[in-house]
C-alpha cells in the first residue's frame, strides 16, 4: 500500500531546471528553504546567479529559434497546455502541501484557491490560444496589409511569494501559449512550487529548454534576468521599489518589454446607504484577513460614512476572532502564518507605527502562536486613521485593517485616490448614481461596486499609477508577450 503524502513524507528537490534537466547552481552554492509553519528546514534550494541565468536564457534561445514550441500549431499547443492544467490537478495535494508548507497560507486555501486558479489559468489561456484571430487592415485594393502578433522571444519572468503559483501561472500560461519560451525566477522564499511547475510542463510534453526555473535572491539571480541582453521581455509582479528597478534595467539594457505588477493599498468606501450591511463587513474583514493580508488587492484602507461607522466596526469586531491564526496544516484553518520572520517584524514594525501616530488599536497588534517556532501575526484593526499616517500610505503586506471616516462623497473620493497607488478600489451604496459615479473617479484597475471577492480569469488585473505597467489576465494579456507585424503586400490586380 502507498503511504498518504504528509507533511513529514514528501521529498523536495530545490534544484533548478534548466533545459529539461534538474540541475544544480553552476557555482553549487545553496539556501535554506524554512517553513514558516514551525520554522523547520523543508530543503535546501540552488542559489542561482548570472552564469545559471545565462544557461537558462541560452536555453530559452536555442528552444524558441529551433521553433521546437513556437513551431506548433496554436491547436497543438492547446493541447499540451491543457495536459498541463491536468498535470496540476493530478498533484494537487502535493503542491497544496508544498505551497502551505513553504509559505504559510491554510491547506484548504492552497488547495482550492491556489491549485485550481493555476491550473484554470494554464487552462484558458491554452484553450483561447487557436481562437484568437489576427487582423487585416481596411487599405485600398491595391495592396493587402496583414497584422499579425508574433511572439516576442524568451520572457523573464519574476514573481513574489504570495500566490507563487497563481503569480506564476499568470505571466506563463499566455506567454506560453502565444509560443514564447520561458525563464522564471521565483521568490526565494517560495521556491518550491514553481520547480514542480516546471518538472509538471515536460511531463505535459512542453519541450525541453521552453520553460526554465531559476531560484535565487532578487539582486544575484533577478536583476541578471532583468539585464540580459538576450530576453526580450520581462514580466514582473512584485514591490513598486523593485518593479522602478526593473524598468530601469529594461531600459539599460537591450529595451525588453517590461510589464510589472506592483504594490496596492485599496480603499474600501462605504456608505451609509449601503444595501447590506452584514456582507459589506464580511467583506472587508475576510478580504484583509484573506492570505494573511498579504495580497496586492487587499482593502486596507476602509473608509466608513460616519454615521454607520460604530454599527459597523461594533459588527467587525464581532468577525476578528474567526480570523485567530491557526496551524495552516489544519483543514480548518483560515489564516495561517506570514511568509518570514523578516516578514512578520515588518507587519509588527508598521503596527508600532501606526499606535506611535495615534492611531486607535481595536484589535490584536501582536504576534501570535510564540511557541509554534512558526510566524504568526494576530489579525489587527486600528480605527481614527487619517490618511496621512504612515499605515494608511504605505503597502503593509499584512493582517492590519486601517478604519478612516468620512462624511462627504467628494472629500472621501479626493482622499481613496490619495495614494502612489491605483490597484483597486470598492464602494458600497445602493443609490446608482453614486455608484457609477465613485467607480468613475476612482483611480484604480479594478474597482468593485457591492462586493469585493469576484473574481475570474476572463478579467483583466493590473493597476493605475505606481501599481504597474500593463494587465495579466485575460485576452489582453496576449498583448504582452507578443509583438505586432504588419506585412504589406503588393497586388497588381490582372482584371
Ligand atoms: P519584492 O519586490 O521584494 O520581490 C518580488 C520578486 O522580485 C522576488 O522574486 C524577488 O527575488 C525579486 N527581486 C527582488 N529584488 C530584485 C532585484 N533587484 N532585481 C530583480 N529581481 C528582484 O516583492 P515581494 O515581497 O516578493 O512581494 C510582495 C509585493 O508584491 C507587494 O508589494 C505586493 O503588492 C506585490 N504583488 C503585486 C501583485 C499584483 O498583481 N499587482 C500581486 C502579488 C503581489
Amino acid at each position: 500500500m502507498i503511504s498518504p503524502l504528509t507533511d513529514q513524507t514528501i521529498a523536495f528537490d530545490g534544484r533548478a531546471l534548466i533545459n529539461g534537466e534538474r540541475v544544480a547552481a553552476r557555482s553549487g552554492a545553496v539556501f535554506d528553504c524554512l517553513s514558516p509553519v514551525d520554522g523547520r528546514l523543508l530543503t535546501q534550494v540552488a542559489r542561482c546567479a548570472e552564469a545559471d541565468i545565462d544557461a537558462a536564457v541560452a536555453a530559452a534561445r536555442a528552444a524558441f529559434e529551433d521553433r521546437r514550441w513556437a513551431g506548433l500549431a496554436p491547436a497543438q499547443r492547446k493541447r499540451v497546455m491543457i495536459k498541463f492544467a491536468d498535470q496540476l490537478l493530478a498533484h494537487a495535494d502535493e503542491l497544496a502541501l508544498t505551497e502551505t508548507l513553504d509559505m504559510g497560507k491554510p491547506i484548504q486555501y492552497a488547495r482550492s484557491v491556489d491549485v485550481n486558479s493555476a491550473a484554470n489559468c494554464l487552462r484558458w489561456y491554452g484553450e483561447a490560444v487557436d481562437k484568437v484571430y489576427d487582423e487585416i487592415a481596411p487599405t485600398a485594393d491595391t495592396a493587402l496589409a496583414l497584422i499579425t502578433r508574433q511572439p516576442v522571444g524568451v520572457v523573464g519572468v519574476i514573481v513574489p511569494w504570495n500566490y507563487p503559483m497563481i503569480m506564476a501561472a499568470w505571466k506563463i500560461a499566455p506567454a506560453l501559449a502565444a509560443g514564447n519560451s520561458v525563464v522564471l525566477k521565483p521568490s526565494e522564499k517560495s521556491p518550491l512550487t514553481a520547480l514542480r511547475l516546471a518538472e509538471l510542463a515536460l511531463a505535459a510534453g512542453i519541450p525541453p529548454g521552453v520553460f526554465n526555473v531559476v531560484p535565487g535572491f532578487g539582486p544575484e539571480a533577478g536583476s541578471p534576468l532583468a539585464l540580459h541582453m538576450d530576453v526580450d521581455c520581462i514580466a514582473f509582479t512584485g514591490s513598486t521599489r523593485v518593479g522602478k528597478q526593473i524598468h530601469v534595467m529594461a531600459g539599460q539594457s537591450n529595451l525588453k518589454r517590461a510589464w510589472t505588477e506592483l504594490g496596492g493599498k485599496s480603499p474600501n468606501i462605504v456608505f451609509a446607504d449601503c444595501p447590506d450591511l452584514d456582507r459589506a463587513v464580511e467583506a472587508a474583514v475576510g478580504s484583509i484577513f484573506f492570505n494573511q493580508g498579504e495580497s496586492c488587492n487587499a482593502p486596507s484602507r476602509l473608509f466608513v460614512e460616519d454615521s454607520i461607522k460604530d454599527r459597523f466596526l461594533e459588527k467587525a469586531l464581532a468577525l476578528v476572532p474567526r480570523y485567530q491564526p491557526a496551524n495552516p496544516l489544519d483543514k480548518h484553518t483560515v489564516m495561517g502564518a506570514v511568509v518570514d520572520q523578516t516578514q512578520l517584524n515588518t507587519v509588527l514594525r508598521y503596527i508600532e507605527s501606526g499606535k506611535q501616530e495615534g492611531a486607535k488599536l481595536l484589535a490584536g497588534g501582536a504576534q501570535a502562536l510564540l511557541d509554534s517556532g512558526g510566524c504568526y501575526v494576530q489579525p489587527t484593526v486600528f480605527d481614527g486613521v487619517r490618511n496621512d499616517m504612515t499605515i494608511a500610505r504605505e503597502e503593509i503586506f499584512g493582517p492590519v485593517l486601517s478604519v478612516l471616516s468620512f462624511s462627504d462623497a467628494a472629500e472621501v473620493v479626493k482622499q481613496a485616490n490619495s495614494s502612489v497607488y491605483g490597484l483597486q478600489a470598492a464602494v458600497w451604496t445602493r443609490d446608482i448614481n453614486k455608484a457609477h459615479g465613485i467607480a468613475r473617479a476612482l483611480r484604480a484597475g479594478t474597482v468593485h461596486v457591492n462586493q469585493y471577492d469576484e473574481d475570474d480569469i476572463t478579467v483583466p488585473f493590473g493597476g493605475f499609477k505606481q501599481s504597474g505597467v500593463g494587465r495579466d489576465k485575460s485576452l489582453h494579456a496576449f498583448d504582452k508577450y507578443t509583438e505586432t507585424k504588419t506585412t504589406w503586400i503588393r497586388i497588381d490586380s490582372p482584371v
